[in-house]
């Protein structure tokens, strides 16, 4: 049996695949099993912040994987104290909880602002404000959260207390605040799934102003634009929101899986002693990665990251076939004339892997993509969107 067989015989029917089997990759590029080359576009979905196979990254997760491979967090471990330090010191943040998804990281930041507001507010403050088109995660509550009934159907009941306002609207916002038992907004800075379609900055401080006024939560959802890929090390930095939870997960270990909930003076002292936990959390082998990563985040691959993304904008904007251009940093939405599914399948054809989001098609390079593989993979995608 092919692998593509024994795929479709044993492995749960989520995903819609495209034809191609990734055997292995260096920096940006991927090559399948029959030794095609492609740029890669992706990242595994934002994930390999510094692309495939990265020497320092490797040289630090195969050290610690030389040490040890996990650690209970029954007990002290180097790799994640360091790293929840590095974490705090570069965003304000105060502590960090971990755990092993972007999922994970929205539970933790839900559970957060339930437990705050019930102990400050009463419990009957249990609502969390959300945005239509938000994707917050696969798990029952963060559907929940998660503003597309597409993705809720056939899984009802879901969590309570969760209701939807309109991304870039304040009075909408407003309006359910006014129905009063509102604990927290939860906001991704860059709708990632729901088309890659920033905040405005607007917005943002409209929001800070809004729940400063009412003692509501600000959690940034940043599991997709955290991590340097909006050209700041979170979202939240570039817009001005003021975020008293942050969720991230996707690019932050580079590969290895790990979430993170980082907490602000505000709410850093509201979980307690067995009020939340995780066993792989904060793997010290992902906690390594993550350590490199970060370090590798410095302002000037931050500068880069904006210097490229200006320079993808101004490469697609106005093209034939190309309606119009949506995104922060290294987090593209292109809006085609053709379906974006024929444009995705044309550009794989020619050795370049972008992904999709609703009816776009999406770009998340490397953050450190060479600009020669940058320009190659934006003629190849102008190419296949031309009509
Ligand atoms: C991908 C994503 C999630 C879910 O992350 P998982 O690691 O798949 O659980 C949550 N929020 C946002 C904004 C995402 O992009």
């Amino acid at each position: 049996m092919s692998i593509k067989e024994k795929d479709s015989l044993y492995i749960a029917n989520t995903y819609a695949r495209f034809d191609v089997e990734i055997v292995s990759g260096k920096g940006s590029y991927l090559y399948d099993d029959k030794g095609k080359e492609y740029i890669d576009m992706c990242t595994g979905i934002a994930v390999n912040t510094l692309g495939v196979a990265d020497e320092g990254w490797i040289a630090a997760v195969s050290a610690q994987l030389g040490k040890v491979q996990h650690v209970s967090n029954l007990y002290y471990s180097a790799p994640q104290a360091e790293l929840a330090e590095l974490l705090c010191r570069r965003t304000g943040m105060k502590k960090v909880f971990f755990g092993n998804s972007g999922a994970e990281a929205n539970e933790c930041a839900i559970k957060v602002a339930r437990k705050y507001a019930a102990e400050k507010k009463g419990a009957e403050y249990n609502t969390i404000i959300t945005l239509v088109n938000s994707f917050h995660g696969r798990t029952i509550t963060t559907l929940a959260a998660t503003g597309q009934d597409v993705f809720h159907k056939d899984f009802l009941p879901l969590t309570e207390g969760f209701k939807y306002a309109v991304a870039n609207d304040i009075e909408s916002v407003r309006a359910l605040v006014a129905e009063g038992g509102i604990a927290a907004v939860m906001v991704e800075p860059v709708q990632g799934e729901g088309g890659v379609m920033p905040l405005t900055r607007e917005f943002c401080e409209e929001l800070n102003a809004l729940a400063e006024e009412h003692d509501i939560l600000i959690i940034a959802d940043e599991v997709q634009t955290g991590n340097g890929r909006t050209g700041e090390l979170y979202g939240y930095m570039a817009l001005g929101l003021r975020p008293d939870v942050v969720s991230t997960a996707k690019g932050l270990a580079g590969g290895l899986p790990m979430g993170a909930c980082m907490m602000n003076e505000k709410t850093a002292g509201v979980l307690t002693a067995g009020s939340h936990g995780s066993t792989f959390g904060g793997n010290p082998v992902s906690a390594a990665g993550a350590l490199y990563v970060m370090s590798r985040l410095t302002d000037e691959l931050l500068d880069e990251v904006k210097e490229k993304s200006d320079y993808v904008f101004s490469a697609l904007k106005g093209k034939s076939g190309i309606k119009s251009v949506s995104g922060m940093g290294l987090m593209i939405g292109i809006e085609t004339e053709r379906d974006a599914g024929e444009v995705i399948a044309k550009c794989i054809e020619n050795g370049v892997i972008p992904l999709k989001a609703k009816n776009k098609v999406r770009l998340l390079p490397a953050l450190n993509i060479p600009r020669e593989a940058l320009e190659k993979a934006v003629a190849v995608i102008i190419e296949a969107a031309r009509i």
